[in-house]
């Protein structure tokens, strides 16, 4: 068997196309311009290239985007108190602190200080908790994306096995509550679950959120099984430069998998397009608009 590719930038283009259409509507119609401020602390080189392709993104879906820069050495009130600005400007929408924050920065004080009903990143415990109680919420972006990722391959996902390899906040969790949402059957596995080969042999739906490259080996996967690869590592190339690799053994898994997400291609593209989605949504709901279209 050779696994059907699943196309994350197709897909992810097909989305920011809609989040565009929603916002022209909204546009015309309620005379509402949705924006997204994105704080960015220090110069962290991926940390850049991804505020920066927010930013276009952004722009590009019709949005206002807002950036604020701020030095690696800020104090934490004073991007406490820009945060306390953003939560109160009305043309703010959506509020996307860049993580990983300096270390002399508190990284939950600062998730809890924005305004839940603008936490577009998902992050706040009252998101967490809603989408945890089974509530709407607003949810991290990249498990989203790999909900509708999975979404393109089936039309349904109940009743199915689905494994979740990596318990983060920014994935593995929230990524658990979303496919309970689809009412698939779900593990989660840690660096403390025990057979991992054995667990992912069982699951219908594979997801690897872990940051160890290739750690999902081809022989893991049950055939026909749906692969969604979160990770994004670098391994040594044979230039002499790297190359970029997911959780999963590639070419191993396509053999035995029915469709699987490259490395570069797959999630990562989702991940902004959900962003804007967030924005989208947030916007609306603060606006008192019925929930958009996407
Ligand atoms: P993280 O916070 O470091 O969490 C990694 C998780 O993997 C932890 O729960 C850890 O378990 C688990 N783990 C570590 N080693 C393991 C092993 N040998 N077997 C099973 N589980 C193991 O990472 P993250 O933020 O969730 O990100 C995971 C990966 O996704 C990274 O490669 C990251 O770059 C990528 N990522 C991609 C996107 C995107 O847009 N494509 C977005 C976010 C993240 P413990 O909890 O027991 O420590």
């Amino acid at each position: 068997m050779t696994a059907r590719i699943i196309d994350g930038k197709a897909i992810a283009s097909k989305l920011r196309a809609r989040v565009a259409d929603e916002v022209a509507r909204v546009k015309r119609d309620h005379g509402l311009m949705p924006g997204l401020a994105v704080v960015l602390v220090g110069n962290d080189p991926a940390s850049e290239i991804y505020v920066r392709s927010k930013h276009t993104q952004t722009q590009a879906a019709g949005m206002a985007s807002f950036e604020h820069r701020l030095p690696a050495d800020v104090a934490q009130a004073d991007l406490l108190a820009l945060i306390g600005k953003l939560n109160r400007d009305a043309n703010v929408h959506g509020i996307l602190v860049q993580l990983p924050l300096p270390k002399s920065i508190h990284t939950e004080t600062i998730i809890n200080a924005v305004d839940p009903a603008k936490d577009v990143d998902g992050l706040h415990p009252n998101n967490a908790g809603r989408l945890a109680s089974g509530f709407a919420a607003l949810s991290p972006c990249t498990p989203l994306g790999c909900i509708i990722l999975t979404r393109s391959v089936h039309a349904s996902l109940e009743g199915m096995n689905a494994i979740v390899i990596g318990r983060s906040n920014l994935v593995g969790r929230p990524l658990l509550q979303l496919l309970l949402n689809e009412n698939a059957t779900v593990t989660i596995a840690h660096s403390r679950s025990r057979d991992l080969p054995k667990l992912t042999a069982r699951a219908d739906l594979v997801y690897a959120a872990v940051g160890k490259p290739e750690l999902v080996r081809g022989s893991w996967i049950k055939p026909g099984a749906t692969v969604i690869d979160v990770g994004m590592n670098r391994l040594p190339a044979a230039d002499g430069k790297t190359r970029p690799v997911g959780d999963v053994a590639f070419i191993e898994a396509l053999d035995v998998a029915g469709a699987i997400t490259p490395v570069p291609g797959g999630v990562g593209q989702m991940t902004v397009a959900c962003l804007l989605v967030n924005t989208l949504r947030a916007a609306c709901a603060i606006a008192g608009l019925p929930k958009p279209a996407v």
